[in-house]
């Protein structure tokens, strides 16, 4: 093609292509092939002029996405001719801003890379023990980003001018930290101090005085990415407790910080895909089955079989963990569910009392983001908190969201969705939004969302429960259409967006609660559903709730419903029922007059009243318990299962009292907790199975999604997918985006845009 002369093109690129080191790669890449021209980052993400001969012009474009960098999600290039100018030489061009973003992406924040770690340890750089050290590929991102265009004057990182020594690296085409924005170094970036309780600094090296805090069994709060943490040492056991008591009796399971994945391998059971989750640049808590003798305190997670485990992911928690050379607790710097403290003012006051000392620094969070938390179905990823790491990357759906879409997602675990174009953001998790200060974070985060995304909702989705705030937040925004979209439907359509089906399929929606299409509450559906709308066309036996809200917080008080809907006044001699035999008639008599006792045929309710009957949790500390809790019990030798009737009609019941008067029959006869347990997952299972069979036979559907947060549930899981394998069914199960609430936003943002036909 030599002689035809050179050409010149015009090139845009979309995707997560802005804060991952996309402009130097394109200067590196025109080196190579001999092209000139420039590059520069505008609010819809990267664009490039580039002259040369046609046939290095078409390489050099084919590796714009063959070749892009680690962090780099390219999902569109688009090329237009243009007139040549000649000239020579290949550069970044400043950057364009615009009144409406539309394509540019922000990156999730990523772990500290090797070549940065290299620097870290070695006493001959300048950036030896350097707490904020990153490059492109590497560090803060999301959690830094005010605005878009992506530069360092659009990040928390314009406090800090670059000294001589950065500002060459920033600018020289052949180093690694080439327009890596959050490029700093001790002489000019942020830096560490340690505070005392009082909020005076403490003297010496602060990573030295943390670390002999921890090591004398106090509490400290640090300041890492996504926000304000409070670390012990995971084997203090005194330390563990103190931490409890002081976040208000807190009962979840605390996550560890391991210092490599050798030391993690100490604590859990690491099968491949765990570590390769472990070590890579998202660095979320992996729960893995924990090893007898993992050197940490039991109070570190109670009642588990499985322990969180994570590695350090900034330079100020390698160094911490080198240090200490244990695993230490890593847990949200709150209180019990209020939102993760970001903000260095609010932090130090909320958090006075509950920590001992601070380890912080002068880099300002913008957007919070706790620690994502994963486990493994199967060799994949199956996310149950996306945050930190996850956020804000897009979900990619095959489908075009015809007008921009805000989905306000759900009450407890929310998050909420904006989406334009083919592209839906789901926010990092926000929380139970039942506090002023959740409800403060949800609404700053979408506002944040918002502005980078460029998006001005014109639709917003909510769910059909009127006394969600996210549904209240939703109703007050002006100069919208609102859609309501029921909530299991909503997580079977989170499902097929995660795989880009359109449905219809058949959905088994299994969770906590959600409010129903005929003002119950449900919580064990099969639907038969697309994107558009749903049918239930089964759903688990219905019981009341007696006192609602107690009895979430109260398992035993569904125990007390079934029991009660099975044996009637012949009720046999059952510990549960000696354990509460004060309340237990008034209980009773509420569940029968119905007062106050809303029916529910939730699945999460159903676990609930078999882990009471076991004799595994009468009374909750955090949602879920109790089902999380039956789980680690199950015994993987038991080979048993309850049968459960399905009882014929539209919609399909499946007899859930079955499973539990076989349970109570058990325990009465003096089965163990463990075998109880796995005879209830194997018996709800092959109901399921068999529900499902019946629903395909009628509809001629083969496919089925399988959503909802007792889906987390990895027991349950695997009977319900290996059963419909046998039967011969394609089964959707999550991956990326969370079963539970955490995943809801998305599905009702599809549900928004299929019904969006205005
Ligand atoms: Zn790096
Ligand atoms: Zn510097």
């Amino acid at each position: 093609m030599s002689g035809t002369g050179a050409r010149r093109i015009r090139v845009r690129v979309e995707g997560l292509v802005q804060g991952v080191g996309f402009r130097p790669f394109v200067c590196g890449l025109a080196g190579a092939y001999g092209v000139s021209g420039f590059v520069g980052n505008d609010p819809g993400g990267v664009f490039i002029e580039a002259e040369g001969e046609p046939s290095t012009l078409d390489a050099f474009t084919a590796g714009l996405t063959g070749q892009a960098p680690p962090l780099a999600l390219v999902e569109r290039v688009s090329v237009e001719p243009a007139e040549p100018v000649g000239g020579s030489g290949f550069r970044i061009v400043a950057s364009r801003r615009g009144e409406q973003p539309d394509g540019a992406l922000v990156s999730p924040d990523a772990g500290t890379c090797a070549a940065c770690l290299r620097e870290l340890r070695d006493p001959g750089d300048r950036r030896h023990r350097y707490p904020f050290a990153n490059c492109t590929d590497c560090g803060p991102r999301f959690t830094i980003v005010t605005g878009v265009p992506y530069d360092r004057c659009a990040t928390t990182m314009t406090d800090f001018e670059m000294c001589a020594a950065c500002a060459r690296e920033y600018g020289d085409p052949g180093d690694r930290r080439f327009h890596a924005q959050p490029v700093c170094c001790p002489a000019c970036g942020p830096s560490l101090r340690a505070l005392g309780a009082d909020g005076l600094p403490a003297a010496g090296d602060p990573v030295e005085v943390a670390a002999g805090w921890l090591e004398a069994g106090r509490v400290v709060a640090i300041k890492g990415l996504g926000g304000y943490h409070l670390a012990v040492l995971a084997a203090d056991g005194a330390a563990v407790a103190l931490l409890r008591a002081r976040k208000r009796r807190e009962s979840r399971p605390f996550a560890v910080l391991a210092p490599d994945a050798a030391a993690a391998g100490t604590l859990v059971h690491l099968e491949p895909a765990a570590e390769r989750l472990l070590t890579g640049t998202s660095r979320p808590i992996v729960l893995a089955p924990r090893r007898r003798d993992a050197p940490v305190a039991g109070a570190v997670a109670p009642g588990a079989r499985e322990l969180g485990v994570m590695l350090p992911y900034t330079p100020l928690h390698h160094l911490l963990a080198e240090r200490l050379a244990v695993p230490y607790v890593l847990t949200s710097g709150n209180l019990t569910d209020e939102p993760i403290a970001y903000r260095d003012e609010e932090a130090l006051r909320r958090l006075a009392g509950v920590a001992d000392g601070f380890l912080v620094h002068d880099r300002r969070i913008e957007a919070p983001a706790d620690d994502s938390l994963v486990r493994v179905f199967r060799g994949r990823e199956l996310v149950v908190r996306r945050s930190r790491g996850y956020a804000p990357a897009p979900v990619g759906v095959p489908w075009r969201f015809p007008r921009p879409v805000l989905a306000c997602g759900a009450q407890l675990k929310n998050t909420f969705c904006v989406a334009r174009g083919n592209q839906a953001f789901l926010s990092q998790h926000i929380g139970d939004l039942e506090s002023y200060e959740t409800l403060r974070s949800f609404a700053e985060g979408v506002e944040h969302f918002c502005r980078i995304f460029g998006v001005r909702p014109a639709v917003v989705a909510h769910d059909l429960h009127p006394e969600y705030l996210s549904t209240a937040y939703a109703r007050d925004r002006e100069d919208v259409d609102l859609i309501a979209v029921q909530h299991h439907h909503a997580h079977i359509a989170s499902c097929l967006a995660e795989h880009g089906h359109g449905g219809p399929v058949i959905g088994v929606a299994f969770d906590g609660l959600g409010l129903g299409a005929d003002g119950t509450l449900w919580g064990g559906e099969l639907l038969v559903a697309d994107l558009v709308s749903f049918r239930r066309a089964g759903h688990l036996e219905a019981v009341p709730m007696p006192g609602g809200a107690a009895a979430v917080r109260q398992p035993w008080r569904m125990a007390a419903a079934w029991l009660d809907r099975i044996h009637g006044d012949a009720l046999p001699g059952l510990a549960v029922a000696g354990r509460h035999r004060e309340q237990w008639p008034a209980v009773v008599r509420m569940a029968r007059a119905g007062l106050n006792s809303p029916l529910t045929s939730s699945a999460g309710r159903l676990f609930d009243a078999v882990a009471a009957i076991a004799g595994v949790r009468d009374v909750i500390g955090y949602e879920g318990q109790a089902a999380a809790e039956l789980e680690a019990r199950v015994d993987p030798g038991e080979r048993g299962a309850y049968p459960a009737r399905l009882i014929e009609g539209e919609p399909l019941v499946i007899a859930a009292g079955d499973l539990v008067g076989a349970a109570a029959e058990d325990v009465a006869a003096g089965v163990d907790a463990g075998r109880v347990a796995a005879r209830f997952h194997r018996g709800l299972a092959a109901a399921v199975v068999r529900a499902v069979r019946v629903v395909g036979e009628g509809t001629g559907l083969r496919t089925v999604a399988l959503s909802g947060g007792v889906f987390q549930n990895t027991v349950l899981l695997e009977a319900v997918v290996s059963g419909l394998e046998r039967e011969r069914f394609r089964v959707l199960v999550h991956s990326r985006v969370p079963p539970g609430d955490g995943g809801i936003a998305l599905g009702q943002a599809v549900v928004a845009a299929a019904n969006d036909r205005r």
